[in-house]
């Protein structure tokens, strides 16, 4: 029997079922391995394939659906938006880019905004930022320490800056001025600074390395650091930013503040957006520096501000990491009975870690091909699996997951 997501007000009728052969995948480019699946519908926790069956979603777009499949909140703002106007590019204002700006720029202490469409986008402009600042305010110095097994994106400079194995030899030559240092290793950063050193660039938690945190006395003695030398300390929190950690920035944990941070996925819940901010006396670029067509799009920004509207209210994030509490306790049950160490990751940014090679990728197929409903969940690494729940996610929810987990762990051991 077929079960249907409940339908959506005002959205179109459902598309008649259709078997993945008879999808013409091959005008896609090829550039990862997918599951011979095709998805057309999600609504909150859940996903539905165009066979009709019916998944629940730990995977969430890779960290970017703050509220889940098709959220109501989202869904009206780009509907109103989209009927009063969509683009006016770089060269004119429009009122909810403005307001974007202002309501990160209050959230987050740091006083200019530039809003990009990826993390890499935003990433690149964190880097064009402290490479001009190198050159106003530190007589030419350009290099970034950047660390082992970081991720910051897919554009040549971004990737440079990445410390993701093969990373340095796929598309060589590199980008230079990306010296590689060792996560929560604060020798490792200052054997690195010499005088032509500008910024250190890092994730809170590393979330493409599996789930692998910064200290938070790392964090502060980076902060210390950048401080007594006069760098700039970048965050980037594309991954773990906009409430998934369990603060809305997850470099709060440590009380510091960074001098510049870029953000993305969850910021548009799905809607493609990012941003670079930075504080006011680091922004030093001028007209021409920097832009792109469609940076500060109003659909997009009106996505953004609609989800900071909800993460932001009273009481959401604190609900948030109760549920959060819950499922870790329970993953860190089934991680002891499994033989591995407690989770790694904060709030609903989370990785479970198994000790046999290549468990963590049968049990996410295992899971994924389920019978009766399936469970996404994302195998990092071979011996990793990432969760990534919707912050909404529903105690219910989550207790369904870990208990299709438990299941699985049963059946694969
Ligand atoms: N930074 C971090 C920490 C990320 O996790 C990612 C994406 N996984 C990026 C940057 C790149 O973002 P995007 O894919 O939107 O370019």
């Amino acid at each position: 029997m077929l079960q249907t997501l409940p339908p959506v007000a005002g959205s179109m009728p459902l598309a008649p079922l259709q078997a993945f052969a008879d999808f013409p995948i091959h005008a896609l480019m090829p550039f990862t391995q997918r599951p011979q699946l095709v998805f057309t519908e999600g609504r909150g926790s859940w996903l539905q394939d165009s066979q009709g069956r019916r998944y629940l979603d730990l995977v969430q777009g890779w960290a970017v659906n703050t509220l889940g499949h098709a959220p109501p909140e989202i869904a009206a703002a780009l509907a109103d938006q989209a009927g009063r106007l969509l683009h006016v590019g770089p060269g004119l204002h429009n009122a909810p880019a403005i307001a974007l700006a202002e309501r990160l720029t209050a959230l987050s202490g740091l006083g200019r905004c530039f809003l990009a469409g990826s993390g890499a986008e935003a990433n690149e402009g964190a880097i064009k930022l402290a490479r001009k600042f190198g050159r106003k305010k530190r007589g030419g110095a350009h290099e970034i320490i950047t660390f082992r097994n970081a991720f910051h994106g897919r554009t040549l400079a971004t990737m440079s800056a990445s410390g993701k194995p093969g990373f340095d030899t796929m598309f060589a030559p590199q980008v230079p001025g990306f010296p590689k240092a060792t996560l929560n290793d604060i020798g490792s950063v200052t054997a690195l600074i010499g005088p032509g050193t500008v910024a250190v660039m890092l994730e809170p938690i590393q979330g493409e390395a599996g789930v692998v945190e910064a200290t938070p006395d790392f964090l502060r003695a980076l902060r210390r650091l950048c401080n007594e030398l006069g760098l700039l300390l970048i965050v980037d929190e594309v991954q773990t930013g906009i409430g998934r950690t369990g603060t809305l920035f997850a470099h709060q944990r440590a009380g510091i503040t960074p001098d510049v941070m870029t953000l993305g996925k969850g910021l548009g819940g799905g809607v493609p957006i990012a941003a670079l901010l930075a504080k006011d006396e680091v922004c030093c670029f001028e007209p021409g520096d920097q832009g792109g067509t469609y940076t500060g799009n109003p659909l997009v920004c009106a996505a953004a501000l609609a989800v900071l509207q909800v993460v932001t209210a009273t009481g959401f994030i604190d609900a948030m990491n109760e549920r959060a509490t819950q499922f870790r306790d329970g993953l860190d049950a089934l991680a002891l009975r499994e033989g591995g160490p407690p989770c790694s990751g904060q709030g609903l940014l989370l990785a479970l870690e198994l000790p046999q090679p290549g468990r963590a990728q049968r049990l996410a197929d295992a899971l994924r091909e389920r019978p009766g409903q399936g469970l996404l969940l994302n195998a990092v690494r071979p011996e990793r699996l990432r969760l990534m729940p919707a912050l909404n996610a529903t105690t219910a929810e989550l207790a369904l997951a870990l208990a299709w987990l438990d299941e699985a762990l049963h059946a694969t051991a």
